[in-house]
């Protein structure tokens, strides 16, 4: 048994997937490539790498700690903190060449009082009730920062219907966005972001000014929303997440299986348990309801994911099920199981949560690079 064999669970992550999805989603606007989250838990580093080699010049965090991860690994590209900086943290920007997000009044005084300060976005709270600078207000944000000597790199919002069926609330978002930029007149700034994923996939171009793209999910191939029509995007899931039969066993009609007995044998059934649970970050509520690609097939889960284990119903012992061995490789998620979206949908979620939702004990192997 080499190394690698020793592993009942891993996380593949195929870097060429993202890649192609890169290569693929170039052209329209300028890419920033979102990697928050240790990029959605495939690896921050090395998909940044991907993405630097593939000529993305910008790359955006949600937090501080994940920008100085990227800095310590050697990565020179802009990078946009997405987050609301708290007057604290402020100086980390300054030590780590970060591009700051003014999301407020109170973040554009501290940044004064700091200017020339670091390159700054300031975003437009134009619907999504996050963050930002009311409309009303972002004319006069971006002329006072810009007379106190602070860059203001980009004008930007985020929309809040992009991955659903609402597509003419960001119309409207946009119309209000527009708004500002005509409040500022020439004083706007040289570059605007509008668009996530989602909007750059399923909405037509939102500006003709120079603009960048702040693309997530879609450079993973995870798809937000399952109505996003894969016959004309064209991505790859970079991610698969396998696990191993660890144990075998015929269950007796009337026995049931895993905590709460919540699923039970009608008669003689071959049930594997695989080394993946809940800790792994394979949602409980996939209990009775998630499948698994095992040899080809799709199985159920039968009873309650637990922690560590979870069990899959393989069916008659003289059936197809029958042939599944000790050690054979079960997929969660990905090629040769149910797809992240396909999985994430039996768990009630998205397939961002599963990715970025990977626990910290579930190697990552890299392939592709
Ligand atoms: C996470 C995030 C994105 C990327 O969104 P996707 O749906 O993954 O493309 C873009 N903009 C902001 C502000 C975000 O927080």
């Amino acid at each position: 048994m080499t190394p690698e064999r020793a592993v009942a669970l891993r996380a593949e992550v195929d870097l060429s997937a993202i890649r192609h999805n890169v290569r693929h989603l170039a052209g329209r606007g300028a890419i920033m490539g979102v990697v928050k989250a240790d990029g959605y838990g495939h690896g921050a580093v090395p998909v940044a790498r991907v993405l630097v080699e593939e000529g993305v010049a910008w790359l955006a965090v949600a937090t501080v700690p994940e920008a100085v991860e990227l800095r310590e690994a050697g990565i020179e590209t802009r990078v946009l903190v997405l987050a609301a900086p708290l007057e604290p943290y402020l100086p980390q920007y300054e030590a780590w060449g970060l591009d700051a997000v003014v999301s407020s009044a109170e973040v554009a005084d501290a940044v004064i009082a700091r200017a020339p300060f670091v390159p700054v976005h300031v975003k437009i709270d134009t619907g999504m009730h996050r963050l930002g600078v009311a409309p009303e207000a972002g004319a006069e944000t971006v002329r006072r920062l810009t007379e106190a000597g602070v860059k203001v790199a980009a004008l930007w919002t985020h929309l809040a219907t992009a991955d659903g069926d609402d597509a003419g609330f960001a119309l409207e978002q946009v119309r209000r966005f527009d708004g500002v930029l005509r409040d500022l007149g020439d004083d706007a700034p040289p570059l605007v972001h509008i668009a996530n994923g989602p909007a750059h996939v399923r909405l037509p171009p939102l500006t003709s000014r120079p603009a960048l793209v702040r693309l997530g999910g879609v450079l993973y191939g995870l798809d937000s929303d399952r109505a996003m029509a894969s016959d004309t995007v064209d991505l790859r899931p970079a991610m698969r997440l396998v696990s191993r039969v660890v144990h075998l066993q015929t269950v007796p009609p009337g026995e049931s299986v895993s905590y709460g007995r919540t699923w039970t044998a009608e008669r003689p059934t071959r049930v594997a348990t695989l080394a993946v649970g809940y800790a792994d970050g394979i949602p409980r509520s996939l209990s009775n309801r998630g499948e698994v690609g095992l040899r080809g097939a799709r199985y159920p889960i039968a009873g309650r994911v637990c922690m560590d284990m979870t069990m899959v119903a393989l069916g008659d012992p003289e059936g197809p099920g029958a042939e599944v061995c000790l050690g054979d490789e079960a997929v969660l998620f990905g090629p040769g199981g149910p797809s992240a979206e396909e999985a994430a949908a039996a768990a009630g979620t998205l397939s961002y949560e599963l990715t970025t939702g990977l626990a910290g004990r579930v190697p990552r192997v890299v392939s592709g690079g």
